[in-house]
């Protein structure tokens, strides 16, 4: 591939992931949460391999990205969850997307909508169990569920689903968990008071489809797993899961050159060549979504060893230190791919840098294009 860069998907191994992450939750049905540009491995091929591989729903945040999704056909269950006054309600109603409603504001606007539209929308209802973001309060949410059930009867809509959120997922002894829980079991139990009757109630994410059966419900709402990342890295990787990494993230070599010792590499000089030696400049950099953070820490693939970033990572490129290795213009970096061939992991990268593999993957820039493999 004569790239300058690219970010190879493998749709083969996203949907061994969804196969595997079904069997792990077999009572539940399965949402692909497929948000975010597919977490930077593009959405739409994402989708397709995913449901594909038996996602029956796919989960979104914006409403902008669940009307991406049914203008390139992907028909079926959709639910997004972020919305702002204003937004394109009426759309998501005559596309039949699910609509997260957490406040009555939220349901106001729906109601005109499916009023507007002449059919009626599909609501699913938050409680904030804990997390503080969306959703609505527990005291607020015998007043929602009651509007909800108003506004049923009144044939504006259908209330779909209840959900909530975990705060602390990743950290299966946090006591936040089984807090969480029950708030969402009370809820739940309003809810059905109110006389609401939801197809899918849920909240568990990847690290509760992982190691939280109690939280399964009706439906499981994995995202970061499917791409084949573990999300709770202190308890395994992601084969330990039976998963595999999705994306790889490579560069072409643009210049490989000797240079003498106390060369200085990159802005600020952060990096000195201790002696003479080869340079290696790989073209990538904060403008493609390698964090800056990286800089003097980040690993590489280049010439058969790990190497770690020399110097700052600019705009476009960065440097590597090859010693005394030998490499060519054009030859492969790989940043981080699944690991088994000798490459970082998105995982090594977020160590790096101090953050989670989730951003590592989700920030890899537009510039970079996605080649997806194993296309059904
Ligand atoms: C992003 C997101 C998910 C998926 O979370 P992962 O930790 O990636 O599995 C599920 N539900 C909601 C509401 C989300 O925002």
């Amino acid at each position: 591939m004569d790239l300058r860069a690219h970010a190879r998907i493998d749709l083969d191994a996203l949907r061994g992931n969804v196969v595997a992450l079904r069997a792990k939750a077999p009572q539940s049905a399965f949402m692909a949460v497929v948000k975010a540009d597919a977490y930077g491995h593009g959405m739409v091929p994402c989708a397709r391999a995913a449901r594909e591989a038996g996602a029956g729903w796919l989960g979104v945040a914006t409403p902008e990205e669940a009307l991406a999704l049914r203008a390139a056909g992907l028909d079926g269950p959709v639910l997004c969850w972020l919305w702002t006054p204003g937004g394109p309600w009426r759309a998501c109603v005559e596309a039949g997307i699910d609509v997260t409603v957490s406040a009555l504001w939220a349901l106001d606007e729906v109601v005109a909508a499916a009023t507007a539209a002449g059919r009626p929308a599909r609501v699913q209802l938050k409680i904030d169990a804990g997390l503080g973001r969306n959703g609505a309060q527990p005291a607020d949410w015998p007043a929602l569920t009651a509007a909800a059930r108003a506004a049923e009867r009144a044939g504006r809509v259908r209330v779909t689903g209840v959900w909530a959120h975990f705060s602390c997922a990743d950290e299966p002894e946090h006591p936040s968990i089984a807090a969480e829980l029950a708030v969402f079991r009370t809820a739940l139990e309003q809810a059905a008071e109110a006389g609401l009757t939801p197809e899918v109630r849920h909240i568990a994410n990847s690290p509760a489809v992982l190691t939280l059966p109690e939280a399964h419900f009706d439906l499981v709402r994995p995202g970061v797993a499917m791409y084949g990342i573990s999300p709770v890295p202190q308890l395994g990787g992601p084969a330990d899961f039976g998963l595999r990494p999705v994306m790889t993230l490579t560069a072409r070599l643009a210049s490989v050159k000797r240079v003498p010792g106390g060369h200085g590499v990159s802005y600020g000089r952060q990096y000195v060549t201790p002696g003479e030696t080869t340079l290696a400049l790989v073209p990538l950099g904060y403008g493609d979504g390698v964090p800056r953070h990286a800089s003097g820490t980040g690993p590489v693939l280049v010439a058969g060893k790990w190497r770690t970033i020399a110097g700052r990572v600019a705009m476009d490129q960065f440097v590597v230190d090859l010693g005394g290795d030998v490499a060519e213009p054009g030859d492969t970096a790989v940043l981080f791919g699944p690991g088994d061939q000798g490459e970082p992991t998105a995982e090594d990268w977020a160590r790096a840098c101090g953050t989670i593999a989730y951003e590592i993957v989700a920030r890899v820039g537009a510039r970079v294009p996605r080649v997806h493999t194993g296309v059904a």
